[in-house]
């Protein structure tokens, strides 16, 4: 069910409702710019672009592509808040974070700053870290091997989870792969969810063209953020230019779970290289793993140790779906969705319970809405290497 439906119990909320409007709008309106329609904006608004119904949906519709193009087609005749620029040049306000540090730090977290933004006061925007993961990955001496994998270094992890980014790297190198990396442009999740779709399309098209001349069934793409990584198999086949080489690489394009498991099946990834110490794991999927992967990879990879117990946790959406829960207007609703679906499960668990977590979004709405610390199944592995 819609999460947002969940959450309101509003008609309008619900999936079949927005899709019906927006059929409603193409088919009845004579007005000139069919798009510029406040109304429809409302309808689409809590749409948390989960993809949940894409699963439940017999003809496989997706609204959070629908909302996408909606937004692109209605921000042609309005003005976009500021906000959406924040959030969709986020790498590049980074860069000069960096610079000074502490300063902007302290800006960031400002009431002034969330609120002249448009932010929730309430939510903790994640700190800038000094170096980035591709700056620390630049500093290491990488070991030639006849295993590689290309790491996608996407822009959550290279600006904010670095030390997550170091645990991905650490855990294929002693795995026995040659992490190998390049220049590559950001995934465009951001600007997917904010509808610049045009931008969209030319990173979409640019990351085609740099690992399609680089990524084969032997060497594969392996990414660490699930909404990041996924749009090669998802977004990226619609806004390519060059269908084929897309489906090509999106054939080739794998989280990490994905990855590590296919290594277990075929046997290079055994159980003789992790300790056997007991740990009990319960694993919190990203709803884009669920829609266009398997929470059945994290479990193999996380099973693999001897005396790890792993369970699947039957949690929905968390509600922070990328910016959407630190915009102000939408924190109460985001929290109410990471209530109905989340929280409660994971604030019940017992105290040495680890709770594997893929996405960053998730982690950082785990956090906030029950004061929990969950892992990415990367550093949980990592952790268990012999
Ligand atoms: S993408 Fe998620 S939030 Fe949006 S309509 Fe579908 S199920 Fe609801």
């Amino acid at each position: 069910m819609c999460p947002s439906y969940r959450a309101t119990k509003n008609e309008k909320d619900t999936t079949r409702a927005r899709a019906n409007a927006l059929r409603e709008i193409l088919n009845e309106s004579t007005a000139k710019y069919k798009f510029n329609n406040v109304a429809l904006k409302e309808v689409f608004d809590l749409c948390i672009s989960c993809k949940g119904c894409s699963n439940e949906c017999p003809s496989n519709v997706d609204v959070s592509i629908l909302k996408s193009e909606f937004l692109y087609q209605f921000y042609k005749d309005n003005k976009r808040p500021l906000r959406d620029f924040l959030f969709v040049k986020n790498s590049f306000f980074l860069k000069l974070a960096r610079l000074f540090p502490e300063i902007a730090n302290a800006i960031i977290q400002s009431k002034l700053f969330k609120k002249s933004m448009g932010i929730a006061v309430k939510r903790n925007l994640p700190k800038p870290k000094k170096q980035t993961f591709r700056a620390w990955l630049e500093q290491q001496n990488i070991k030639e091997t006849t295993k590689k994998v290309y790491l996608f270094i996407d822009e959550f992890t290279n600006n904010y989870d670095v030390e997550l980014g170091k645990d991905a790297f650490m855990l294929l190198t002693k795995l026995g792969y040659q992490v190998l990396y390049t220049t590559h442009y950001q995934s465009g999740r951001a600007e997917i969810s904010k509808g610049y779709l045009k931008k969209a399309k030319k990173l979409a098209n640019r990351n085609i063209a740099v690992f399609s001349k680089l990524i084969s069934k032997e060497v594969p793409l392996i990414g660490i953020e699930p909404s990041a990584i996924l749009s090669f198999r998802d977004e990226y086949l619609r806004l390519a230019d060059k269908a084929v080489e897309a489906k090509k690489l999106s054939e080739n394009t794998f989280t990490i779970e994905e990855f590590i498991a296919n290594e277990i099946d075929k046997g290079c990834i055994t159980e003789r290289q992790f300790r056997e110490s007991e740990k009990i794991i319960k694993i919190h999927t990203h709803c884009h793993q669920k829609a266009l992967s398997t929470s059945e990879a994290s479990f193999k990879m996380l099973n693999i140790p001897k005396n790890h117990k792993v369970t699947i946790l039957n949690t929905g959406c968390c509600g922070m779906a990328g910016a959407f829960g630190y915009e102000k207007e939408h924190y109460a609703i985001s929290m109410q969705i990471g209530e109905n679906s989340v929280f409660k499960k994971i604030k019940s668990q017992e105290i040495n319970v680890e709770i594997a977590v893929s996405g960053t979004s998730c982690r950082h709405q785990i956090t906030d809405g029950t004061g929990k610390k969950t892992k990415h199944p990367v550093s949980i592995l990592l952790d268990a290497l012999k």
